[in-house]
């Protein structure tokens, strides 16, 4: 007798669980909103909005209002444009490469111009089709990144009609201290603008990513930029307890062990047991954007217990000691928290040396995701 077989590749094939709270992330943008007003509000969606999905992420933010959306690429913006009502706006902050152009403005996407060269090759396009089209103008005030140079600024404006049908919506900068509201580096930067503003008279202004929100009126401008705290990061000390967590993360127990004292465990034998330990393997690892920074330092949790990593972290596991909890508290698939109530994403990127941001667009494909 044939058994009867049947597949289904559901939450039990995954490594584990990606919550992502789009209520907890529809009400950031609106803290952010009331603390940038009057200023406008857009939210900041490249990197597949910092890994959380840009398609799931903004119909939801412009359902809390928002109507102006930033990606980095123009694959991004093509990515985008099905998910928004046509009356949300789409800006490239990478600019575009040439030959992107005619795409760009066929699909109504605004680039941010970082160039004289990116100039030239708008207004070429505005040109060739007749019509004025829509941009941002960047200026570099000290990351020495992306936008134009004091000397192409003054060029820029003693020529107008390098830009004449060019309709520049605002002119914009980037803070590259935001979060360290103590640093001079934002004065600076803030002075310089004020400067690009007497240039470019009567251009609204783009400054403020999620940080500089945060450091007050002077920094908003007409338009924000925020990113980071749309998807529960903490800027910095200023936006303490503003922010609600949108990211929980929990991955699953695939064996559990107990070893005695003197045990190598993991690659390169970095962590041997001084005594009986009891051990379990979680299904997570570099692969799955925790990175190998957090051998033998972080931990996962589980009921209110902090469960040390042992040992490297591995391409697709890890290994936590569980010697805290009660023999057989985990049996094979339970989840253990890695980013939740007990411990937020900041303190996990904390304890791997970066920032929440590179934790956020490195989480990758592999966990089971859910939206609420
Ligand atoms: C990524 C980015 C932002 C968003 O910054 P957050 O710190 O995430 O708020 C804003 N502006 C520019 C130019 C960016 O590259």
């Amino acid at each position: 007798m044939d058994m009867p077989i049947s597949l289904s590749l559901n939450t039990e094939a995954l490594s584990g669980c990606l919550t992502i709270d789009l209520t907890a992330l529809a009400e950031n943008y609106r803290t952010l909103c009331r603390l940038a007003e009057p200023a406008e509000t857009s939210a900041v969606v490249k990197a597949d909005a910092y890994g959380l999905s840009a398609t799931k992420v903004a119909p939801v933010l412009y359902a809390a209002g928002c109507r102006k959306f930033f990606v980095a690429h123009l694959k991004e913006a093509a990515a985008l444009k099905p998910a928004l009502p046509d009356d949300a706006q789409i800006f490239i902050l990478n600019g575009l490469m040439p030959g992107g152009e005619t795409y760009a403005s066929a699909q109504g996407f605004i680039p941010v111009l970082n160039s004289l060269e990116q100039v030239a090759n708008w207004q070429r396009t505005a040109t060739m089709l007749g019509k004025r089209l829509p941009a941002l103008l960047q200026f570099d005030t000290g990351m020495s990144r992306l936008g134009l140079s004091p000397d192409e600024a003054a060029r820029l404006a003693a020529h107008p009609e390098l830009m004449q049908d060019i309709d520049c919506l605002y002119i914009m900068s980037h803070l590259a201290s935001a979060d360290e509201r103590e640093s001079v580096q934002n004065a600076d930067q803030l002075a310089d603008m004020q400067k690009y503003r007497q240039l470019f008279p009567g251009i609204p202004l783009c400054f403020a990513n999620s940080g500089g929100i945060f450091m007050g009126q002077s920094f908003t401008g007409d338009l924000v930029r925020p990113g980071i705290a749309l998807y529960g990061g903490v800027p910095s000390d200023l936006a303490e307890g503003a922010i609600r967590p949108v990211v929980r993360l929990a991955v699953r127990v695939i064996q559990t062990r107990t070893v005695p004292a003197g045990t190598k465990v993991g690659y390169g034998a970095t962590h041997v047991t001084t005594r009986e330990t009891r051990l379990a393997t979680l299904a997570a690892g570099y692969a799955d954007g925790l990175p190998r920074a957090l051998s033998d330092r972080g931990a996962a949790w589980f009921n209110g217990v902090r469960l040390p990593i042992v040992g490297r972290v591995s391409m697709d596991s890890m290994t936590v000691d569980i010697s805290a909890l009660p023999e057989g508290a985990l049996p094979l698939g339970t989840l253990v928290d890695i980013i939740g109530p007990q411990q937020s994403l900041e303190e996990v990127a904390a304890q791997a040396g970066t920032i929440s941001y590179e934790i956020l667009t490195s989480l990758g494909q592999r966990y089971h995701r859910i939206y609420l």
